[in-house]
């Protein structure tokens, strides 16, 4: 068996632990006779698994008790109207535009109410955060939208906007679980774990619980207020049982490892590593204004098409896969998530030293 070094934006690396775990209890879980695939949502067995995944979750993330953490389907495109459909009281919203990403959920919401563009970094193709210290904030805004990692542009917010007391809604589906954060700064939180946490499928909402309500647009699906689901704890239907498993690994992992103070600082190491080579090449370069960096997605181009896409081909057969850049950007993106371990980068930047050398 030989794994490769995957760089993908996500469905990405998980940690290699886990999987041999899971491969472990793939047929015979804890002594049950069956795969967690095959079993009841609403056996004794599953409900240990997702009550432990929350509690381990909690602790990770410091979630205060005034947060419900809910476990949903449809990825973090739902949650793009799910969001509005709960929130939109005055049927006004603020959005900050860095990326695609946000850009979707901005037109999304432009079907439940007013949704403001009260900031964007389109002009410079996302290549950068805008300063979010003093915006035009609405004063009927029922809150202030952010992606607080940029997945496909490699930008982040190193600090949170001023919303002038406005709720402040994140997705951080690209820096999930990448290091601290402080989760009272926010009304919801929420991302889809394919990047940064576990297998595809799944969104975590962490929602506060005065924000969780029968007071929803009109019109609202069941499935879509966060009341229902936070009513039945993530159970209301049947949830993903297979990533909620999955995703409860990976946080006894990042336990193991030592939570998410030491993912910080080891994340800040393994970008540093690929910055300081981009910073340094003559051939290939880095595209995001340097304070904006996201320690998890690093864009680089050669400035030359042909080249990218040569590098991307050498690369691959070489054990490093998924480096080509998003189709919307082109060039290259390396993903270092949690799951990649230093080792990963290193002998990234060492393949592009070579690389640099022989062109
Ligand atoms: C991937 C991604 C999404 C979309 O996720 P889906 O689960 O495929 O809907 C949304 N936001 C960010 C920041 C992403 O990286």
């Amino acid at each position: 068996m030989s794994r490769v070094y995957n760089f993908s934006a996500g469905p990405a690396v998980l940690p290699e632990e886990v999987l041999r775990e899971v491969q472990q209890e793939m047929l015979d879980y804890q002594g049950s006779g069956q795969s967690v695939m095959e079993m009841s949502h609403r056996s004794k067995d599953f409900d240990a698994i997702i009550k432990e995944a929350e509690a381990d979750l909690r602790e990770l993330m410091a979630i205060p008790e005034n947060y419900k953490v809910l476990f949903l389907q449809g990825g973090a495109s739902l949650q793009f109207a799910m969001i509005p459909m709960n929130l939109m009281k005055n049927k006004v919203a603020d959005y900050i535009v860095t990326g695609q990403w946000a850009k979707k959920a901005w037109q999304e919401a432009q079907k439940y109410g007013k949704a403001v563009k009260i900031a964007s970094s389109e002009d410079q193709t996302f290549s950068y955060i805008p300063d979010c210290s003093d915006l035009p904030v609405d004063d009927d805004a029922d809150y202030v939208y952010i992606c607080q990692n940029n997945t496909i542009y490699g930008t982040a917010f190193k600090k949170l906007p001023n919303t002038k007391g406005k709720l402040l809604v994140s997705d951080i589906s690209s820096c999930f679980l990448s290091g601290p954060m402080d989760v009272s700064k926010y009304g919801i939180l929420y991302g889809g774990v394919q990047k940064n946490v576990g297998p595809a499928g799944m969104v975590i909402a962490i929602v506060r619980e005065d924000l969780i309500t029968d007071d929803v647009l009109e019109g609202t699906p069941t499935m879509m207020k966060y009341k229902t689901h936070a009513d039945a704890d993530s159970l209301y239907n049947t949830p993903n049982c297979w990533s909620i498993y999955v995703c409860g690994k990976v946080f006894k992992w990042l336990k193991q490892m030592g939570g998410l103070e030491v993912m910080k600082e080891r994340n800040e190491k393994k970008a540093a590593v690929l910055y300081d080579f981009l910073d340094n090449s003559r051939m290939f370069k880095g595209t995001v204004r340097k304070e904006d960096r996201s320690l998890m997605n690093v864009p680089f181009v050669t400035g030359d098409k042909e080249l990218d896409a040569r590098f991307v081909k050498e690369a691959e057969a070489a054990g490093f896969i998924n480096l080509k850049g998003h189709r919307s950007v082109g060039g290259m993106r390396a993903s270092i998530y949690n799951a990649m371990p230093l080792e990963g980068v290193e002998k990234l930047a060492a393949f592009m030293k070579k690389f640099e050398e022989e062109n």
